[in-house]
């Protein structure tokens, strides 16, 4: 055989294609995890525009970023995550990443690396993809805990909870800080206070992933609730940030690795080494959507305009939670769809099963994930009574 016969032909890694191939005029796709507007389109955010104008007026060079990427981002990016006045500020080692994967991978390598316990990350169950492959290349064993339950369409608080205190001692969590994806179910601020107790009494170490800062409830600082009274409670915590929906950015790739140190003269130490991660993996980052995101973040007329978007981009999808909704009730389905609007975040995890969503898709044009997760993001006020009404007819 030829050097390569011995390669098998992978899946499928994308869910986009059916729906392009599919030529019926009233089709939906509720696949894409990224935002569109109330025409249904992708959307550049008004401030990224004036950001980029300003950019290009400057006449910048093209010279390398250093290794941990362009220094104005960072810092602002972790003083969003972590707070303004966060004390622990000049704590924080961080770099600049390709976006949240890239935050998660390089987080892999660091915990592989340096993390002095068992090396073994447990994942919520359901969890992003994504995950599972990223820490599993990154020679890390995967576990997982238990988060949503199929029976209440919610939050297994109790199977958590036991979980995590089951784990062997120094175990690492990984942690959805908001809007898990694909459930759109997050703990209460409340949860996640008995979360930090059980995390904190099993020794484990929680590492966050931050993707939807602000895209959940409007509010960047209400998003970042759990990092925040984790870090309070006094866990050594690693993060990942993405600004691919917040600001829009997705293949622009802008994101940020941090890791808590426990003194200004650890961070040091690992900075230091995160840099020697990083130079061999990609050298350096690249700079443009980190010029963009640090326009907008360090100018304060044009952070705020930039909030009030993300406010806009989540206030959409919650109103069209709440049509997907009264359209089902109205069109006189008698199930509970209460979990629709109870969840928050880009996605709707519907309860549908893999037969329904398959019907959704061959006899009404409708695309979801296998899982019953539809991209809310997708919805809008003229396709919503054509959603209900499908969703209705394989639910009857
Ligand atoms: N984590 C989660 C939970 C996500 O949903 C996503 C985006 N789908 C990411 C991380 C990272 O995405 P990106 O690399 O585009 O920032």
């Amino acid at each position: 055989g030829s050097t390569w016969s011995n390669v098998p032909q992978g899946p499928p890694v994308s869910i986009t294609e059916a729906y392009k191939a599919d030529k019926f005029e009233l089709k939906v796709n509720l696949g894409v995890g990224a935002y569109r507007d109330g025409r249904g389109e992708p959307y550049v955010l008004p401030s990224v525009r004036v950001a980029e104008e300003r950019i290009l007026m400057k006449a910048l060079d093209k010279e390398y970023a250093g290794i941990t990427g362009v220094p104005s981002f960072t810092k602002a990016a972790i003083e969003l995550a972590y707070g303004k006045s966060s004390p622990v500020l000049d704590r924080v080692a961080a770099t600049q990443s390709i976006s949240g994967t890239g935050a998660l991978r390089v987080g892999g390598a660091f915990l592989e690396r340096f993390y002095p316990y068992a090396k073994t990350v447990y994942l919520p169950t359901p969890s992003w993809a994504n995950h599972a492959a990223i820490m599993k290349d990154s020679k890390l064993d995967i576990k997982s805990y238990r988060y949503y339950s199929k029976k209440t369409i919610g939050l297994d608080i109790d199977g958590l909870l036991e979980d995590i205190v089951n784990a062997p001692k120094g175990s690492i969590f990984l942690f959805h800080a908001c809007a898990h994806n694909p459930t759109g179910v997050d703990p209460t601020p409340e949860q996640w206070r008995a979360i930090s107790g059980a995390v904190k009494s099993g020794g484990h170490f929680p590492f966050f992933d931050m993707a939807y800062q602000g895209f959940a409830s409007g509010d960047t600082d209400k998003d970042a609730y759990a990092l925040r009274y984790f870090i309070e409670q006094g866990h050594p915590v690693a993060l990942a940030q993405s600004f691919a929906k917040n600001m829009g950015l997705y293949g622009e790739r802008v994101g940020a690795f941090s890791v808590l140190a426990e003194s200004a003269e650890g961070k040091k130490r690992l900075d230091s080494q995160i840099k020697i991660l990083v130079r061999p993996l990609y050298s350096n980052p690249p700079v443009n959507g980190a010029r963009i995101a640090s326009e907008i973040l360090n100018d304060p007329t044009l952070n705020k305009q930039w909030l009030g978007e993300v406010k806009g981009m989540a206030d959409r999808i919650i109103s069209m939670r709440a049509a997907l909704k009264t359209n089902l009730e109205q069109i006189g389905s008698k199930r509970d769809w209460n979990h629709i609007t109870s969840q928050i975040g880009m996605f709707a995890y519907t309860g549908l099963g893999p037969e329904q969503v398959d019907r959704l898709a061959k006899e009404f044009s409708v695309y979801g994930t296998k899982d019953g997760r539809i991209s809310v993001a997708g919805i809008t006020s003229d396709n919503v009574k054509y959603l209900a009404q499908s969703i209705h007819k394989v639910t009857v």
